[in-house]
């Protein structure tokens, strides 16, 4: 569905990403791992067109996209939930998922998306008409990921969803991750919880300085000695 090849990217005259190299399938959930400032963000940023690439390709069913601007990349059914949320505060749960219906194509059905994400969210519609910048944050982390799934995506980009949460809700965020993925949703996400990423995960990459360090089954990667020593403390 999403193949990413030889990609580099730079800020002015820092770069950041030397070569990326990733896949990720139809129905999968795939992982991105990595330290503080390997170059994670930059990969999901590029993928939704905000920020440029330097050189390589980036497709998505087979078209090219690298270079196209953000909402036509949104429009081909990518969508991205940043990290640390980005809601609006001072408005409703329900018009910050409205905001997410972005695309021509979803602001058609919102309605009926918007019903299916209160089935996916029970407690969403109970705070509907509260502001979101009152809910706790991993109610806040639900909304942003359902303002990202107003769009219809088939390819939902997830930076760093677990980030500032209490292990439980870490838990039912990853649970809603494994509900959207069975609601056919492809998932692409960027984690700093490597365990549980990658129990949730079907494969993973570990980018290391702007390339790819490990790549692998999840399964795989949880047993690799390398992985355990640098991101699980073992
Ligand atoms: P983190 O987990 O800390 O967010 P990351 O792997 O997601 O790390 P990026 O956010 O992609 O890393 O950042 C990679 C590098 O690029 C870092 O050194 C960061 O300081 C730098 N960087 C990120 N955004 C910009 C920007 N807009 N301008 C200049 N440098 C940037």
């Amino acid at each position: 569905m999403l193949r990413i090849e030889n990609l580099a990217v730079s800020y002015g005259r820092a770069k950041v990403l030397l070569d990326v190299n990733l896949a990720v399938n139809e129905g999968e959930v795939v992982a991105v791992l990595g330290g503080n400032g390997a170059g994670k963000t930059t990969t999901l940023k590029t993928i939704s067109g905000l920020v440029r690439p330097r050189s390589g390709t980036i497709s998505f069913n087979g078209e090219p996209i690298s270079g196209l601007p953000s909402h036509a990349i949104a429009q081909l059914g990518i969508a991205h939930c940043p990290e640390g949320r980005r809601l609006f505060g001072g408005m409703t749960v329900e018009d910050n998922l409205f905001l997410g219906a972005a695309t021509p194509a979803a602001r058609k059905n919102q309605h009926e998306t918007l019903d299916r994400m209160y089935e996916l969210f029970p407690i969403m519609k109970e705070r509907r008409k509260q502001h979101a910048g009152l809910l706790s944050g991993g109610q806040q982390q639900m909304v942003a990921i359902a303002r990202a799934l107003m769009a219809e995506p088939k390819l939902l980009i997830l930076d760093e969803p677990s980030l500032g949460l209490a292990p439980k809700i870490v838990t039912e965020v990853f649970e809603v991750i494994h509900q959207v993925r069975d609601a056919g949703v492809t998932v692409l996400l960027v984690e700093q919880n490597v365990a549980q990423a990658l129990g949730t995960a079907d494969r993973g990459y570990v980018i290391e300085q702007g390339a790819v360090a490990l790549e692998g089954g999840a399964q795989e990667l949880l047993k690799n000695e390398e992985l355990q020593k640098a991101y699980l403390g073992i």
